[in-house]
């Protein structure tokens, strides 16, 4: 890396950054462009030589053929899934941490990387209001992934292997059951899977509009007992605080108590409201969780830190490190001294980013209460949105909202509309207000019924995109009502 050329190339890439910033309301949200667009625009193979200013022109490029083509997940007006926050610092932190490219797979590869991520994992811990035995201070402790998936991964395989020693080795692996509800995001059954769990092992427990789409205990307890009776070994649940459909909060006090003595290592997934933990006035949705095994939240959702950035935390990572650990490797071995972390035994693969330096930066910029009002903010909008769309009697809100999401559906005139001619009309409407360019939302289908997911989480949402959203939705029902031709 040649330090004069990197400042000439990196202004060049900071300018770009900024300016596609400065008109990223501007663009429709989700781009119009038909599959093989791109690639019928590019050669088919790579320059054998680089052109004069390479850099340059490939920034036209992306300017030109690129950003037309992608969906602007940093829109105002991308209320699609959950958000994937973006911050100067983090996006500065990627730089920094690409920048100094260090591979921190053991603490003696990099001893301040590995610190870093002990001391940022402990900050975010206490920060969220996690109980102690989670943290390295009380005996558990954290580690940066890139994806929640990867924390069910390597969460179920240290489960697995404990069990598989408790009940007699590996040939009860076809008995090993796990735990998760039709709510559960759908990486929990692909974890499973890669694990070596059979797929008619994965219990998927049914959930109710009347219970809020929880999951519950009393069946989770009846589904643990039935599998025990019948010769199989309950090994995993999956809870999770947040939903993908609706952000639904399973009771993880009384989920841990309906599977106490039965062995079952219980995780939390709060992938998304995991960042809700952050306000006070939000952290009983992680009661419960000093009787669980691990916890995993996406800072990249919700707290500021740019793609990607999953927290793990385990109450017993030698757990973890019984099953993930290697020490075949000479080199490594030599180098490792006794009683510190080598986080490559807490994951999947041996080679790692410097993930802590951005998350570490984003703390630090913010500041806890910066992180809170910014989770505040949208918490505001959503209940905004929400008065909105039950002002308008054409709507219906099914479930209250929570946290930045606000699930709702358009109801036909007619009560006794079947239910499958009502979810298809939901489903135009958002057809419909997707193609305006001006507003990007998604859905889900709980209990049956089709509905829009408004997610507001991103970090250039106002209120005023919040309004104009929910006049693009106003506008396209009055389209979808009106019978064609009329
Ligand atoms: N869990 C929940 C509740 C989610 O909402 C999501 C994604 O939105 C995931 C897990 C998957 O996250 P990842 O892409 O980090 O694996």
């Amino acid at each position: 890396l040649d330090g004069r050329e990197f400042r000439r190339q990196g202004r060049q890439v900071i300018d770009f950054i900024a300016d596609y910033y400065d008109h990223i309301d501007e663009y429709p949200v989700r781009p119009a462009v038909a599959p093989g667009f791109l690639a019928r625009q590019l050669p088919d193979t790579a320059p054998s030589w680089p052109e004069p200013d390479a850099l340059a022109s490939a920034l036209r490029d992306v300017r030109d053929l690129i950003l037309p083509g992608v969906t602007h997940w940093q829109s105002p007006r991308h209320f699609a899934h959950f958000a994937a926050t973006a911050s100067n610092v983090g996006a500065l932190g990627e730089a920094l941490a690409a920048g100094l490219n260090i591979n921190p797979f053991t603490w003696a590869a990099s001893p301040a990387a590995t610190e870093l991520e002990t001391v940022v994992t402990d900050w975010l811990g206490k920060a969220l209001h996690l109980p102690e035995q989670l943290l390295f201070c009380g005996g558990g402790g954290g580690t940066l992934l890139g994806t929640s998936c990867e924390a069910m991964l390597c969460t179920i395989v240290a489960a697995r292997d404990r069990k598989l020693a408790e009940v007699g080795g590996e040939e009860r692996m076809g008995d090993l059951v796990v735990y998760c509800s039709d709510q559960t995001h759908f990486s929990f059954k692909k974890a499973a899977h890669v694990a070596g769990i059979r797929r008619a092992n994965c219990r998927v427990i049914p959930t109710c509009r009347e219970s809020g789409f929880t999951l519950s205990p009393a069946a989770l307890q009846a589904a643990v007992r039935a599998d025990e009776a019948a010769g199989r070994v309950p090994l995993f649940l999956c809870a999770t605080v947040g939903t993908t459909p609706t952000a639904a909060v399973d009771p993880l006090r009384e989920l841990c108590a309906a599977v106490a003595g039965h062995g079952v290592w219980v995780h939390v997934d709060a992938a998304y409201a995991g960042a809700a933990c952050i306000c006070p006035e939000f952290s009983h949705i992680a009661a419960g969780a000093e009787a669980v095994d691990s916890f995993s939240t996406n800072p990249h959702k919700w707290l500021l830190a740019n793609m990607d950035c999953c927290a793990l935390w385990v109450r017993r990572p030698a757990a973890l490190v019984a099953a993930l650990g290697t020490d075949d490797d000479v080199i490594l071995k030599d180098a490792a001294a006794s009683a510190v972390v080598d986080y490559k035994d807490w994951q999947v693969a041996l080679s790692r980013r410097f993930h802590a330096l951005k998350l570490w930066l984003v703390l630090r910029c913010h500041g806890v209460e910066g992180l809170r009002g910014f989770v505040r903010a949208h918490v505001r909008m959503a209940v905004a949105f929400e008065a909105m769309v039950r002002a308008d009697p054409r709507f219906e809100v099914p479930v209250p909202a929570r946290f930045g999401l606000v699930c709702f559906r358009l109801l036909p005139a007619d009560d006794g509309t079947a239910e499958a001619t009502t979810n298809e009309l939901n489903r135009r409407l958002l057809e419909a207000v997707n193609e305006t360019g001006r507003a990007y939302m998604s859905c889900a289908v709980v209990g049956g019924m089709y509905v829009l997911r408004c997610a507001i989480g991103n970090s250039l949402t106002e209120e005023r995109h919040v309004r104009e959203a929910w006049s693009v939705v106003q506008e396209q029902a009055d389209s979808v009502l009106t019978p064609a031709g009329a």
